[in-house]
């Protein structure tokens, strides 16, 4: 902070994404990455958008790629709202639909960039305790208050919100906008995108970071009633016409087309996932039921950060938050078997020296 910096940024934190080093031969299971491959087909599409189109700016309403996720989705163009990677929607619908005054709600142990968003744009908000087993509390949700904003399934327990349950919340206060992140819903939580054709208040976020394995292409998506998609395309207006790349719109409609390649590589994940978290159970490790593409998982004896730390001087990286209620516990992306098979014979070595 000096002088040159705009009193916006006073006291301002941005948010701290996992690490991304460069450590050869590194196991990195720490920000929630496909371990397999992308799509053929969406590869072959980024590489025969690299043409000498490149000059020309991109459809700044990237209608192709809308078409394909209506279809795709049950839904209209017109409600859907693609911007560059689901931070990037999240952060427009922050200011397209919470203001100071009346609190927004989300849970307490959450996605952490929500703060960030509330801090920066001055958005009042109240975090709502999970219960004691990390569950969402709904009717604490069901109050009348300036919005709701959860993951489903939650990051970083990976616990599912039953869809009886989201529609509880979007239904208990139709004046205001529940946004429901669907970052990891393709792992195995109930989508409710079918909400919307009966609720207007409802948004829902999805990306193609996780089940479709483009973190590195930046593209996520909202979809709502069309009053709700047209506030985004009103700030994004306000901010960047062209917020996704040619080669991205081009990407993404093919990954999202490529239905089939997508359920067998989440298949696998989720055989990965459940048999890790019996092997993790036998070593006496906490494990929460995760319909995500990981696990929060706590060691026994709160030896959490250690854990954390031996595992790092072992090239192998995941996520440890120092933070209220969750200390005790590591967020541990789904990899390969393989890669699962290295991070359990670690685990179970660090567990069985003396601290
Ligand atoms: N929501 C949740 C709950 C997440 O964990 C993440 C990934 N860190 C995102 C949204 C953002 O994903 P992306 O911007 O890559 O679409």
């Amino acid at each position: 902070m000096n002088k040159y910096w705009s009193r916006r940024l006073d006291g301002i934190e941005g948010y701290t994404p996992g690490e991304q080093p460069q450590i050869p031969g590194l196991i990195k299971l720490n920000t929630n990455e496909n371990p397999y491959d992308p799509s053929p087909k969406a590869l072959a599409a980024l590489a025969s958008a690299a043409t000498a189109d490149m000059r020309l700016y991109p459809d700044p309403d990237v209608h192709a790629l809308r078409d394909v996720l209506a279809e795709t989705h049950g839904l209209a163009p017109d409600q859907i709202f693609v911007g560059n990677g689901s931070d990037e929607v999240l952060a427009f619908s922050f200011l397209a639909f919470f203001d100071a005054g009346r609190p927004l709600l989300f849970p307490d142990i959450t996605y952490s960039f929500y703060p960030v968003y509330g801090d920066f744009f001055g958005i009042d908000y109240e975090r709502v305790p999970l219960d004691a087993d990390f569950q969402v509390p709904v009717s604490r949700f069901c109050r009348a208050s300036g919005g709701v904003i959860f993951p489903n399934p939650n990051a970083p327990t990976g616990i599912a919100l039953p869809l009886v349950d989201v529609e509880r919340i979007v239904a208990a206060d139709p004046d205001r906008v529940v946004i429901v992140d669907e970052a990891y819903v393709d792992f195995g939580a109930d989508s409710a995108v079918g909400l919307i054709r009966r609720y207007p208040n409802v948004l829902v976020i999805q990306t193609l970071s996780k089940y479709r394995a483009l973190a590195g292409l930046r593209l996520g998506w909202a979809m709502g009633d069309r009053g709700l998609v047209e506030a985004l395309a009103c700030v994004k207006n306000c901010i960047n016409s062209y917020t996704i790349d040619r080669a991205a719109q081009a990407a993404a409609a093919a990954a999202v087309s490529d239905r089939a390649y997508y359920e067998e590589t989440a298949q696998k994940i989720i055989a990965t996932r459940e048999r890790t978290a019996a092997a993790l159970r036998s070593l006496n490790v906490h494990v929460l039921p995760s319909s995500a593409n990981f696990l929060f998982a706590a060691p026994p004896d709160g030896r959490g950060e250690e854990v954390f730390q031996k595992l790092r001087e072992r090239k192998i990286l995941v996520r440890y938050f120092q933070k209220p209620r969750i200390s005790r516990f590591l967020r541990i992306t789904i990899g390969t078997d393989q890669e699962m098979d290295v991070l359990l014979t670690a685990l179970k070595e660090i567990l069985e020296s003396p601290r």
